[in-house]
Formats: C-alpha cells, structure tokens, sequence
C-alpha cells in the first residue's frame, strides 16, 4: 500500500445545506489527513479549467453555474491509496447508485448537485493539487 494525496472539493450544495463539518468528519474518520485546505468561490474560468474535459457534454454550462453559485471547500487530502479510498467514500456520480455509508448517499441531492468532488486518478490528482494549491509540495 502506498500512501498518496488527492484532491477534494466539497461542492456549493453541500456547503449551502451546512454539510461542511458532517463531510469532513467522514473524511477523517475515513483516515484520511487534511493536508492543506481553503475555502474559495470559483470564478467561471477557474471552473470551465477545472472541468475543461467536460466542455462537450450538454451539461457543461449547467456545472460551470452550480460551481460558481456559492463557495467551495477545497483541500489535498492523504492516506493510504488515499484516490480510490477517497473515491469510495464518496459513492457514485448519480447518489441514487451510490452505496450506503457514502459521502454521496447521505448528502448528495442528484447526478448534478452530488456533493464533493474527488481526483479519479493519481495523476488528476497532482494536476488538480496543482491548480488550487500551487506549488504545494507532492511527496
Ligand atoms: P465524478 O468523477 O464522480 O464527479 O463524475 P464525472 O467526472 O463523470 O462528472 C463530473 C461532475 O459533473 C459530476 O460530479 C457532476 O457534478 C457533474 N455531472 C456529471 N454528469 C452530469 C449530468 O448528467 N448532469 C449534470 N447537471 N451534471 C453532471
């Protein structure tokens, strides 16, 4: 097992609904350690950025705007194989198929308005640590 960072965003919808302290409670109870955090209101380029292997999929304009309604809380989690452990306690994109104990199930409205947001790969990972936090050191 190796240890990694991730990236983690919890969404407007869930800072809205004052699910911020519930989510971090699962994250650490989960094991894994908030490294670096801050929360910010994205402007629409930083987001369109973020999500820009999106751009072609009819509901990109719809996640530009619920990105961009409220503020996020962003941070670099670590843990053990912390990508695919974060990943996991998330549950699926759509909550209506994602697993009991979920991040998702328990607080993610629908596909659109779900929650957090997690890196789906190491790599991601470095590149999305990058884009909040840069020049964040990767160990
Ligand atoms: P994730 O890695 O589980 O977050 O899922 P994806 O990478 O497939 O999608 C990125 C984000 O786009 C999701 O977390 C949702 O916020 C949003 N999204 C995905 N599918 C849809 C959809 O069908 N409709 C809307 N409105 N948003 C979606």
């Amino acid at each position: 097992m190796a240890t990694e960072r991730t990236f983690s965003i919890i969404k407007p919808d869930a800072v809205e609904a004052n699910n911020v302290g519930n989510i971090l409670a699962m994250i650490e109870g989960a094991g894994l350690k908030i490294k670096a955090m801050r929360m910010v209101h994205l402007s629409r380029p930083m987001a369109e950025g973020f999500y820009a292997v999106h751009k072609e999929r009819p509901f990109f304009g719809e996640l530009v705007d619920f990105m961009t309604r409220g503020p996020v809380v962003v941070s670099v989690l670590e843990g053990e194989n912390a990508v695919v452990a974060y990943r996991t306690l998330m549950g699926a994109t759509n909550p209506a198929n994602a697993d009991a104990g979920t991040i998702r199930k328990q607080y993610a409205k629908d596909i659109g308005e779900n929650a957090v947001h997690g890196s789906d790969s190491l790599e991601n990972a470095g590149i999305e640590i990058n884009y909040f936090f840069p020049g964040y050191e990767l160990g």
